[in-house]
């Protein structure tokens, strides 16, 4: 059978640098002998790394799978796992440039510009279709791989959308509210972020929305509502200093 996720799910739900490994493994051919095992939904491969690993990863979910490295014996998704997984989704076939591009960090689009009212409400809804995936954490511990990847997937398709975004007051208006929503998940909603995804997250679309300020000075408005609000690091302040110099 094809593999039940996709390339995009791949990038999601995978942390950068694991990702850019993997990538490398598999567009250098280090990814050989690669099988389906029919009928149990399963592929298997011999990774050429330090030395030959052997791989296999599940059809039906992404993630689930195993590996005889070091980090794959402690069920850590590793770069190995992801790289026939790569194999899965691309059937062998080279990837591109734009392919190989992790998406996980949100960057500001750099240009001004408006969005209908129709596109507001669909990027409305893709953030929290992305939120749902940052969840909160009630155990137990073998859970705990599962979980880091579901916030690094909730962060990932949020940064795609955050990055896509045109600059002007309203998406900044988006971008504070998204901010307060996740502030509410980790200070409130039992998310476990012990590792830092969704803090480093946070920092980025802060650094983001600075940018917004110098490219259109209105955006300073929509930081008005963090000023005198306890954060869960902190993470207003730049903004609240923006609003204060203005
Ligand atoms: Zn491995």
């Amino acid at each position: 059978m094809s593999p039940k996720y996709d390339l995009d799910k791949i990038k999601f739900a995978t942390d950068p640098a694991t990702f850019e490994r993997a990538v490398d493994l598999y567009t250098s051919g280090k990814v050989t002998k690669f099988k389906e095992k029919e009928g149990v939904n399963v592929y298997s491969a011999v990774v050429q790394g330090g030395q030959p690993y052997h791989v296999s990863v599940e059809a039906r979910r992404y993630g689930c799978g195993h590996c005889d490295c070091y980090l794959g014996k402690k069920s850590t998704l590793c770069k190995h796992i992801v790289a026939v997984a790569l194999y899965a989704v691309m059937d062998g076939q080279p990837l591109s440039d734009e392919d190989k591009k992790s998406v996980n960090n949100p960057t500001s689009s750099g240009h001004l510009g408006d969005l209908t009212k129709e596109e507001l409400v669909t990027i409305k809804k893709a953030i929290t279709y992305g939120l749902r995936y940052i969840k909160p954490y009630n155990g137990p511990s073998r859970l705990w791989f599962s979980y880091q990847n579901s916030l690094q997937e909730g962060c990932g398709r949020l940064a795609k959308i955050v990055s896509d975004l045109p600059v002007n007051k309203k998406t900044a208006q988006i971008l504070v509210t998204l901010l307060l929503r996740l502030d509410e998940k980790l200070t409130r909603g039992g998310v476990d972020d012990s590792d830092g995804t969704v803090g480093g997250f946070i920092q980025q679309v802060v650094e983001i929305l600075s940018e917004y300020a110098e490219l259109d000075p209105s955006c300073i408005e929509t930081f008005k509502i963090l000023a005198g609000r306890p954060t869960c690091f902190g993470w207003e302040e730049p903004l609240v200093r923006l609003v204060d110099e203005g």
